[in-house]
Protein backbone atom coordinates (compact mmCIF):
# COMPACT_ATOMS: atom_id res chain seq x y z
CA UNK A 1 0.00 0.00 0.00
CA UNK A 2 2.77 2.52 1.23
CA UNK A 3 4.43 1.73 -2.50
CA UNK A 4 1.01 2.37 -4.42
CA UNK A 5 0.36 5.64 -2.73
CA UNK A 6 3.14 7.33 -4.51
CA UNK A 7 1.85 7.55 -7.59
CA UNK A 8 -0.23 9.97 -6.82
CA UNK A 9 2.78 12.04 -5.49
CA UNK A 10 4.07 14.53 -7.94
CA UNK A 11 7.40 15.47 -7.88
CA UNK A 12 6.90 18.86 -5.85
CA UNK A 13 5.59 16.59 -3.11
CA UNK A 14 1.88 16.94 -4.03
CA UNK A 15 -0.39 13.85 -3.33
CA UNK A 16 -3.37 13.74 -5.39
CA UNK A 17 -6.32 12.82 -3.03
CA UNK A 18 -8.69 14.73 -5.23
CA UNK A 19 -10.49 12.78 -8.08
CA UNK A 20 -12.66 14.89 -10.49
CA UNK A 21 -14.61 12.41 -12.64
CA UNK A 22 -16.67 14.09 -15.74
CA UNK A 23 -19.26 11.69 -16.43
CA UNK A 24 -20.48 13.13 -20.00
CA UNK A 25 -19.69 15.49 -22.77
CA UNK A 26 -23.10 16.59 -22.94
CA UNK A 27 -25.20 19.21 -21.28
CA UNK A 28 -28.57 20.91 -21.56
CA UNK A 29 -27.49 24.68 -21.26
CA UNK A 30 -24.89 25.98 -23.82
CA UNK A 31 -22.82 28.67 -21.34
CA UNK A 32 -20.78 31.01 -23.31
CA UNK A 33 -18.12 31.17 -21.52
CA UNK A 34 -17.61 26.69 -21.44
CA UNK A 35 -19.70 25.81 -24.63
CA UNK A 36 -18.73 27.04 -27.77
CA UNK A 37 -21.57 28.63 -29.93
CA UNK A 38 -21.38 25.80 -32.38
CA UNK A 39 -21.39 23.12 -30.00
CA UNK A 40 -17.86 20.55 -30.06
CA UNK A 41 -16.99 17.62 -31.64
CA UNK A 42 -18.42 14.79 -29.19
CA UNK A 43 -16.62 11.84 -28.76
CA UNK A 44 -17.97 8.37 -30.14
CA UNK A 45 -20.47 6.59 -27.46
CA UNK A 46 -18.15 3.92 -27.31
CA UNK A 47 -15.52 5.45 -26.18
CA UNK A 48 -17.70 7.18 -23.41
CA UNK A 49 -16.41 5.24 -20.03
CA UNK A 50 -19.10 3.28 -18.93
CA UNK A 51 -20.48 2.64 -15.20
CA UNK A 52 -18.54 -0.21 -14.72
CA UNK A 53 -15.20 1.17 -15.59
CA UNK A 54 -15.66 4.84 -14.04
CA UNK A 55 -15.83 2.45 -10.75
CA UNK A 56 -13.30 0.25 -11.28
CA UNK A 57 -10.85 3.53 -12.45
CA UNK A 58 -12.10 5.51 -9.42
CA UNK A 59 -11.45 2.26 -7.24
CA UNK A 60 -7.72 2.58 -8.44
CA UNK A 61 -7.47 5.99 -7.58
CA UNK A 62 -9.31 5.23 -3.88
CA UNK A 63 -6.47 2.34 -3.07
CA UNK A 64 -3.74 4.40 -3.84
CA UNK A 65 -5.55 7.51 -1.78
CA UNK A 66 -8.08 9.33 -3.10
CA UNK A 67 -10.16 10.84 -0.35
CA UNK A 68 -12.46 12.61 -2.28
CA UNK A 69 -14.05 12.27 -5.67
CA UNK A 70 -16.44 15.29 -7.28
CA UNK A 71 -18.48 14.02 -10.77
CA UNK A 72 -18.92 16.79 -13.05
CA UNK A 73 -18.63 17.54 -17.05
CA UNK A 74 -20.56 18.53 -19.04
CA UNK A 75 -23.80 18.34 -17.03
CA UNK A 76 -23.37 14.98 -14.79
CA UNK A 77 -27.68 14.73 -13.89
CA UNK A 78 -28.17 14.46 -17.93
CA UNK A 79 -26.31 11.48 -18.28
CA UNK A 80 -28.82 8.29 -17.81
CA UNK A 81 -27.22 6.30 -15.64
CA UNK A 82 -26.25 9.14 -13.01
CA UNK A 83 -28.17 7.83 -9.93
CA UNK A 84 -26.62 4.33 -10.82
CA UNK A 85 -22.95 5.58 -10.88
CA UNK A 86 -23.46 7.79 -7.59
CA UNK A 87 -24.38 4.57 -5.80
CA UNK A 88 -21.40 2.36 -6.75
CA UNK A 89 -18.57 5.20 -6.04
CA UNK A 90 -20.91 6.22 -2.70
CA UNK A 91 -19.87 2.29 -1.87
CA UNK A 92 -15.89 3.57 -1.71
CA UNK A 93 -14.47 4.98 1.29
CA UNK A 94 -14.43 8.73 -0.08
CA UNK A 95 -16.49 12.02 0.35
CA UNK A 96 -18.50 11.79 -2.75
CA UNK A 97 -19.47 15.48 -4.07
CA UNK A 98 -20.93 16.85 -7.39
CA UNK A 99 -20.98 19.73 -9.53
CA UNK A 100 -24.09 20.56 -11.13
CA UNK A 101 -26.20 22.98 -13.28
CA UNK A 102 -28.72 22.76 -11.40
CA UNK A 103 -31.70 22.43 -13.54
CA UNK A 104 -32.33 18.21 -13.05
CA UNK A 105 -31.30 18.33 -8.87
CA UNK A 106 -34.95 17.85 -7.95
CA UNK A 107 -35.06 14.76 -9.21
CA UNK A 108 -32.18 13.11 -7.75
CA UNK A 109 -32.70 15.02 -4.07
CA UNK A 110 -33.29 11.11 -2.44
CA UNK A 111 -30.12 9.68 -4.68
CA UNK A 112 -28.01 12.00 -3.06
CA UNK A 113 -29.17 11.86 0.49
CA UNK A 114 -28.58 7.71 -0.07
CA UNK A 115 -25.23 8.28 -1.80
CA UNK A 116 -24.06 10.57 1.24
CA UNK A 117 -23.16 13.45 -0.80
CA UNK A 118 -23.77 16.45 1.44
CA UNK A 119 -22.39 19.09 -0.66
CA UNK A 120 -23.49 20.46 -3.66
CA UNK A 121 -21.96 23.19 -5.59
CA UNK A 122 -24.73 24.58 -8.42
CA UNK A 123 -24.12 27.65 -10.89
CA UNK A 124 -25.44 30.33 -11.19
CA UNK A 125 -24.24 33.06 -13.19
CA UNK A 126 -26.83 36.28 -12.76
CA UNK A 127 -29.62 36.55 -10.32
CA UNK A 128 -31.52 38.42 -13.68
CA UNK A 129 -33.62 36.08 -15.59
CA UNK A 130 -33.29 37.68 -18.90
CA UNK A 131 -29.22 37.29 -17.79
CA UNK A 132 -29.28 34.17 -17.24
CA UNK A 133 -30.83 33.21 -20.36
CA UNK A 134 -28.42 34.93 -22.31
CA UNK A 135 -25.62 33.15 -20.84
CA UNK A 136 -26.77 29.85 -20.56
CA UNK A 137 -28.51 30.10 -24.15
CA UNK A 138 -30.96 28.40 -22.07
CA UNK A 139 -34.39 29.53 -20.37
CA UNK A 140 -34.32 27.74 -16.46
CA UNK A 141 -33.52 30.46 -14.28
CA UNK A 142 -36.70 30.03 -11.80
CA UNK A 143 -36.44 26.17 -12.06
CA UNK A 144 -32.72 26.05 -11.16
CA UNK A 145 -33.15 29.20 -8.20
CA UNK A 146 -36.37 26.53 -6.89
CA UNK A 147 -33.71 24.19 -7.02
CA UNK A 148 -31.45 26.14 -4.69
CA UNK A 149 -33.81 26.93 -2.18
CA UNK A 150 -34.99 22.89 -2.35
CA UNK A 151 -31.22 21.92 -1.51
CA UNK A 152 -30.81 24.31 1.02
CA UNK A 153 -34.47 22.92 2.43
CA UNK A 154 -33.31 19.99 2.35
CA UNK A 155 -30.23 20.56 4.57
CA UNK A 156 -27.50 19.95 1.71
CA UNK A 157 -24.40 22.65 2.09
CA UNK A 158 -24.86 24.38 -1.33
CA UNK A 159 -22.23 26.27 -2.64
CA UNK A 160 -23.04 28.54 -5.51
CA UNK A 161 -20.28 29.29 -8.41
CA UNK A 162 -20.83 32.30 -10.07
CA UNK A 163 -18.12 33.03 -12.82
CA UNK A 164 -17.72 36.98 -13.15
CA UNK A 165 -17.48 38.24 -16.52
CA UNK A 166 -16.74 42.25 -16.96
CA UNK A 167 -19.56 44.17 -18.33
CA UNK A 168 -21.91 40.82 -17.74
CA UNK A 169 -22.31 40.15 -14.03
CA UNK A 170 -19.88 42.30 -12.64
CA UNK A 171 -22.35 44.79 -11.21
CA UNK A 172 -24.41 42.12 -9.28
CA UNK A 173 -21.47 40.92 -6.64
CA UNK A 174 -23.08 42.84 -3.72
CA UNK A 175 -26.58 41.16 -4.76
CA UNK A 176 -24.95 37.41 -4.72
CA UNK A 177 -23.11 38.44 -1.04
CA UNK A 178 -26.60 39.48 0.23
CA UNK A 179 -28.08 36.39 -0.47
CA UNK A 180 -25.51 34.81 2.25
CA UNK A 181 -27.43 37.35 4.64
CA UNK A 182 -30.47 35.28 5.43
CA UNK A 183 -29.38 32.10 3.90
CA UNK A 184 -26.36 29.49 4.57
CA UNK A 185 -25.31 29.69 0.97
CA UNK A 186 -21.62 30.06 -0.13
CA UNK A 187 -21.50 31.90 -3.04
CA UNK A 188 -17.95 31.40 -5.24
CA UNK A 189 -16.85 33.60 -7.19
CA UNK A 190 -14.71 32.43 -9.96
CA UNK A 191 -12.36 34.31 -12.03
CA UNK A 192 -13.27 33.76 -15.99
CA UNK A 193 -10.31 31.50 -17.42
CA UNK A 194 -9.53 30.36 -21.06
CA UNK A 195 -10.49 27.04 -23.05
CA UNK A 196 -10.97 26.34 -26.51
CA UNK A 197 -13.89 28.32 -28.02
CA UNK A 198 -14.22 30.36 -25.36
CA UNK A 199 -13.48 33.99 -26.46
CA UNK A 200 -11.45 34.50 -22.91
CA UNK A 201 -9.87 38.07 -23.10
CA UNK A 202 -7.66 39.57 -19.92
CA UNK A 203 -10.26 42.51 -20.58
CA UNK A 204 -12.87 40.12 -19.78
CA UNK A 205 -11.81 39.13 -16.47
CA UNK A 206 -12.88 40.49 -13.12
CA UNK A 207 -10.03 39.93 -10.61
CA UNK A 208 -9.93 38.91 -7.09
CA UNK A 209 -8.68 42.51 -6.24
CA UNK A 210 -11.36 44.23 -7.78
CA UNK A 211 -14.19 42.13 -6.43
CA UNK A 212 -13.07 42.66 -2.95
CA UNK A 213 -12.55 46.47 -4.06
CA UNK A 214 -16.74 46.18 -4.46
CA UNK A 215 -16.83 44.58 -0.65
CA UNK A 216 -14.52 47.50 0.51
CA UNK A 217 -16.72 49.85 -0.93
CA UNK A 218 -19.95 49.01 -0.24
CA UNK A 219 -19.34 47.28 3.71
CA UNK A 220 -17.63 48.74 6.63
CA UNK A 221 -13.80 47.46 6.84
CA UNK A 222 -14.82 46.20 10.51
CA UNK A 223 -17.74 43.89 9.19
CA UNK A 224 -16.19 42.58 6.22
CA UNK A 225 -13.73 38.85 7.84
CA UNK A 226 -11.34 37.16 6.23
CA UNK A 227 -12.10 33.37 7.24
CA UNK A 228 -9.60 30.49 7.38
CA UNK A 229 -9.22 28.90 4.41
CA UNK A 230 -9.27 24.94 4.33
CA UNK A 231 -5.76 23.17 3.31
CA UNK A 232 -5.93 22.56 -0.43
CA UNK A 233 -8.42 25.30 -0.79
CA UNK A 234 -9.04 27.11 -3.86
CA UNK A 235 -11.06 29.74 -2.88
CA UNK A 236 -10.02 32.52 -0.55
CA UNK A 237 -13.26 32.70 2.02
CA UNK A 238 -14.76 35.73 3.38
CA UNK A 239 -17.84 36.47 5.33
CA UNK A 240 -20.13 39.62 6.59
CA UNK A 241 -20.72 39.21 9.93
CA UNK A 242 -23.53 38.45 11.25
CA UNK A 243 -24.51 37.10 7.63
CA UNK A 244 -25.29 32.89 7.94
CA UNK A 245 -23.57 32.47 4.10
CA UNK A 246 -20.02 33.43 3.21
CA UNK A 247 -18.49 33.88 -0.12
CA UNK A 248 -14.73 33.47 -1.47
CA UNK A 249 -13.12 34.05 -4.66
CA UNK A 250 -11.38 31.40 -7.05
CA UNK A 251 -8.37 33.48 -8.10
CA UNK A 252 -6.82 30.59 -10.99
CA UNK A 253 -5.60 33.53 -13.48
CA UNK A 254 -4.54 36.56 -10.95
CA UNK A 255 -3.85 34.25 -8.01
CA UNK A 256 -3.01 30.87 -8.87
CA UNK A 257 -3.18 27.89 -5.58
CA UNK A 258 -0.94 25.15 -7.35
CA UNK A 259 1.18 24.89 -4.67
CA UNK A 260 -1.40 23.33 -2.59
CA UNK A 261 -2.99 21.26 -5.51
CA UNK A 262 -4.17 17.98 -4.86
CA UNK A 263 -6.74 17.51 -7.94
CA UNK A 264 -6.65 15.21 -11.14
CA UNK A 265 -8.85 14.78 -13.72
CA UNK A 266 -10.54 12.06 -15.36
CA UNK A 267 -12.61 13.08 -18.85
CA UNK A 268 -15.75 11.08 -19.57
CA UNK A 269 -13.84 9.74 -22.52
CA UNK A 270 -11.08 8.19 -20.03
CA UNK A 271 -8.59 10.85 -20.26
CA UNK A 272 -6.72 11.84 -17.31
CA UNK A 273 -5.52 15.15 -16.92
CA UNK A 274 -2.79 16.28 -14.21
CA UNK A 275 -4.31 20.48 -14.92
CA UNK A 276 -7.33 22.20 -15.63
CA UNK A 277 -4.50 24.07 -18.19
CA UNK A 278 -3.20 21.22 -19.17
CA UNK A 279 -2.48 20.52 -23.07
CA UNK A 280 -1.71 17.10 -23.05
CA UNK A 281 -4.06 13.97 -21.53
CA UNK A 282 -3.28 10.21 -20.77
CA UNK A 283 -5.86 7.56 -22.12
CA UNK A 284 -6.64 5.39 -19.09
CA UNK A 285 -9.87 3.55 -20.91
CA UNK A 286 -7.65 1.83 -23.23
CA UNK A 287 -5.46 -0.03 -21.14
CA UNK A 288 -8.15 -0.86 -18.71
CA UNK A 289 -10.21 -2.08 -21.74
CA UNK A 290 -6.95 -4.20 -22.83
CA UNK A 291 -6.36 -5.38 -19.22
CA UNK A 292 -3.60 -3.65 -18.45
CA UNK A 293 -2.19 -1.91 -15.90
CA UNK A 294 -3.29 1.91 -15.28
CA UNK A 295 -1.40 2.49 -12.24
CA UNK A 296 1.74 2.89 -14.68
CA UNK A 297 -0.47 5.37 -16.74
CA UNK A 298 -1.28 7.27 -13.91
CA UNK A 299 2.05 7.51 -12.08
CA UNK A 300 3.43 8.79 -15.30
CA UNK A 301 0.64 11.61 -15.49
CA UNK A 302 1.29 12.56 -11.51
CA UNK A 303 4.89 12.56 -12.07
CA UNK A 304 4.81 14.92 -15.01
CA UNK A 305 2.88 17.66 -13.55
CA UNK A 306 4.13 21.62 -13.66
CA UNK A 307 4.46 23.33 -10.95
CA UNK A 308 2.06 26.37 -11.69
CA UNK A 309 -0.35 26.13 -14.27
CA UNK A 310 0.88 23.97 -16.90
CA UNK A 311 4.03 25.76 -16.85
CA UNK A 312 2.07 29.23 -17.56
CA UNK A 313 3.65 30.67 -14.32
CA UNK A 314 3.33 34.39 -14.93
CA UNK A 315 0.16 36.49 -16.09
CA UNK A 316 2.13 37.12 -19.15
CA UNK A 317 2.23 33.43 -20.18
CA UNK A 318 -1.24 32.82 -19.11
CA UNK A 319 -2.37 35.91 -21.74
CA UNK A 320 -0.34 34.41 -24.40
CA UNK A 321 -3.60 32.79 -26.58
CA UNK A 322 -0.84 29.71 -27.83
CA UNK A 323 -0.70 28.89 -23.97
CA UNK A 324 -4.43 27.69 -24.58
CA UNK A 325 -4.67 24.24 -26.61
CA UNK A 326 -6.49 23.01 -24.44
CA UNK A 327 -10.46 20.92 -24.40
CA UNK A 328 -13.50 23.10 -24.09
CA UNK A 329 -14.47 23.59 -20.22
CA UNK A 330 -17.34 21.16 -21.19
CA UNK A 331 -14.95 18.51 -22.03
CA UNK A 332 -12.94 18.47 -19.59
CA UNK A 333 -14.98 19.21 -16.29
CA UNK A 334 -14.49 22.00 -14.31
N1 LIG B 1 -22.57 21.49 -15.62
C1 LIG B 1 -22.05 21.63 -14.30
C2 LIG B 1 -22.08 23.07 -13.85
O1 LIG B 1 -22.29 23.95 -14.67
O2 LIG B 1 -21.89 23.31 -12.67
C3 LIG B 1 -20.68 21.04 -14.12
C4 LIG B 1 -19.65 21.27 -15.19
S1 LIG B 1 -19.08 22.94 -15.33
C5 LIG B 1 -17.87 22.77 -16.60
C6 LIG B 1 -18.15 23.12 -13.84
C7 LIG B 1 -17.82 24.54 -13.43
O3 LIG B 1 -16.92 25.11 -14.36
C8 LIG B 1 -19.03 25.46 -13.37
O4 LIG B 1 -19.13 26.04 -12.09
C9 LIG B 1 -18.72 26.51 -14.40
O5 LIG B 1 -19.21 27.76 -14.01
C10 LIG B 1 -17.21 26.48 -14.43
N2 LIG B 1 -16.66 27.03 -15.67
C11 LIG B 1 -16.96 26.64 -16.92
N3 LIG B 1 -16.27 27.37 -17.82
C12 LIG B 1 -15.49 28.24 -17.11
C13 LIG B 1 -14.57 29.26 -17.46
N4 LIG B 1 -14.28 29.54 -18.71
N5 LIG B 1 -13.98 29.96 -16.45
C14 LIG B 1 -14.26 29.69 -15.16
N6 LIG B 1 -15.12 28.72 -14.77
C15 LIG B 1 -15.74 28.02 -15.73
FE1 LIG C 1 -23.15 23.03 -19.14
FE2 LIG C 1 -21.97 23.52 -16.79
FE3 LIG C 1 -20.75 24.15 -19.09
FE4 LIG C 1 -22.87 25.53 -18.38
S1 LIG C 1 -20.92 25.43 -17.24
S2 LIG C 1 -22.49 24.67 -20.45
S3 LIG C 1 -24.07 24.05 -17.36
S4 LIG C 1 -21.23 22.13 -18.39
Amino acid sequence: MENERRILKDTFGREHTYLRISLTELCNLRCTYCMPADGIKLSPKSHIMTYEEIYTIAKKFVDNGVTKIRLTGGEPLVRKDAALIMEKLATLPVELAITTNGVLVDKFIGHFKKCGIKTINVSLDSLDASKNKSITRRDYFTKVYHNIELLVKEGFQVKLNCVLIRGFNDTEIIDFIELTKNQPLHIRFIEFMPFDGNKWNMEKLVSLEEILKQVYIHYDTSSFMRLNDKPNDTAKNYQIKGYKGTFAVISSVTNPFCDSCNRIRLTANGQLKNCLFSTTESDLLTPLREGKSIATVIEKVVLSKKKTRNGMDTLEKFKDPNSHNNRSMIAIGG
